[in-house]
């Protein structure tokens, strides 16, 4: 943080003027004003027992400690099962022991499973897809409409009545013609008795 001291004259008279007041003392209204009118969490608090209430993160229900600073989704960016180099080398050579030290601990596991439970491993991978929620909820959606649809289209469609009933018997008659039609063009030239 830059200190008063380090200022350029200049600055230092800016940050000294009224003008500069009024404008910090408007943003700090502001912000306090967003801090009271944010959605509250509702998380449990374990140290009263009532809901948290402190205010929530932008896009979240729940405040920073209560999960709403925890990564979401998966992959590049999201800043979550992506392993990144440390600010010290000594911690990105704890990180990669750590890793090495996970993978080895799940090749025991997996070495002690019975058939049965390997193949239980194995559906439960298939069935728990990588991937955002999101995504995985958008997927859900469109199998269920496709699934409807299909139902739909399998269904008998209900006996027309009234004004359909009538549009159908006459499209009935008109197709019987055409193909009545056809016939007769079919016929060698000649043919007429
Ligand atoms: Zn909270």
């Amino acid at each position: 943080m830059t200190k008063r001291r380090d200022l350029s004259p200049a600055l230092l008279a800016w940050v000294k003027s009224a003008e500069w007041r009024a404008l910090s003392r408007a943003q700090a209204r502001k912000n306090l004003a967003a801090w009271k009118a944010a959605p509250r969490c509702g998380a449990h608090a374990r140290s009263t027992g009532e809901p948290c209430q402190k205010p929530a993160k932008t896009g979240s229900t729940r405040c920073r400690i209560h999960g709403a600073a925890t990564p979401k989704g998966f992959g590049k960016g999201t800043g979550w099962h992506i392993p990144t180099p440390a600010i010290t080398a000594p911690k990105t050579e704890r990180k990669i022991r750590d890793r090495i030290r996970a993978a080895e601990k799940k090749a025991r596991r997996l070495a002690k499973m019975s058939s049965e439970e390997l193949d239980a491993h194995k559906r439960w991978q298939i069935t728990h897809k990588p991937g955002s929620a999101e995504a995985r909820e958008r997927a859900r959606a469109e199998r269920k409409q496709n699934a409807e649809l299909r139902d739909m289209m399998a269904e008998p469609r209900p006996a027309p009545t009234g004004q359909a009933a009538d549009i159908e018997s006459q499209l009935k008659a008109l197709r019987a013609e055409l193909q009545q039609r056809r016939k007769d063009d079919d016929k060698p030239i000649g043919a007429f008795a």
